[in-house]
């Protein structure tokens, strides 16, 4: 059985626990440590709990407290030689080098690392097995490859980055840099494009689809709710949302 709760998700930072038998990780943590572990606590998880924070790629809303986090409860990091490099040299009680293209075993788990076009030095996103269903997370993502479309096929749950309106985004008080930036191929997928990726894999055996790393200025839940159903023909209200400040509940795919 994997489990799967987020701490809290978009731009102000994003955290995800995945946890398959006795095997627990967390994805990133953008949040202060003194705040994860507050959001942790209202999981019901302690940070001694955690075997390895895995980190998809430098941006701060995704590392800003796996540094201190790590050193408090000497926690083992892992990421792309790419995002070590570019992140800089922070103090890490423990430090495991992933290649971005090889599935790694790690006790009860398969982590299959997935490289994303997004405007970071060597970014990844993962997949999550314990041989019988698997759970894909997937945000920070300019643009959807034929790589991620066959990795992703066929997943038992989706944590999928549904991050603007389009039509929002152009009328946004952001400046044209920032929006050219976000709306890029190297930047965050629009919900128009969650929804065609969602259309273009095998989602037939999805028992949750959650959407992540939504903009506050640029969408809004009930629209991604409406999007996403109207791709896999669902009620909008099954469509779950990590929520930057409520994050999302713990989630069963059995
Ligand atoms: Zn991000
Ligand atoms: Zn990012």
């Amino acid at each position: 059985m994997i489990r799967f709760a987020s701490l809290g998700s978009g731009s102000r930072g994003n955290a995800t626990l995945v946890s398959v038998g006795n095997t627990l990780v967390l994805v990133d943590c953008g949040f202060s440590a003194r705040e994860a572990e507050r959001r942790l606590a209202r999981l019901d998880v302690s940070p001694a709990q955690i075997d390895a924070i895995l980190v998809t790629h430098e941006h701060s809303d995704h590392v800003g407290g796996v540094a201190r986090l790590a050193r408090r409860h000497h926690l083992p990091v892992w990421l792309t030689p790419g995002t070590r490099m570019a992140w800089g040299e922070q103090e890490l009680p423990e430090l495991r080098l992933i290649n971005a293209h090889e599935g790694i075993a790690f006790r009860d788990m398969h982590i299959q690392p997935c490289p994303v076009p997004h405007d970071a030095r060597e970014p990844c996103q993962f997949v999550f097995s314990d041989g019988a269903f698997s759970l894909g997370l997937l945000t920070d993502v300019g643009v959807v490859t034929p790589h991620l479309r066959e990795q992703m096929d066929g997943c038992d749950a989706l944590l999928l980055e549904s991050n603007h309106d389009v039509d929002m985004l152009a009328r946004s008080p952001y400046p044209v840099s920032v929006r050219r930036r976000v709306g890029g191929q190297l930047g965050h997928l629009s919900n128009a494009q969650a929804a065609k990726f969602l259309d273009s894999i095998d989602a037939a055996r999805l028992q949750h689809l959650v959407a992540g790393h939504l903009s506050d200025t640029n969408n809004c839940p009930d629209l991604v709710r409406e999007t996403l159903a109207a791709a896999l023909d669902c009620e909008s209200h099954w469509i779950g949302v990590a929520a930057q400040d409520a994050g999302l509940d713990w989630r069963e795919i059995r």
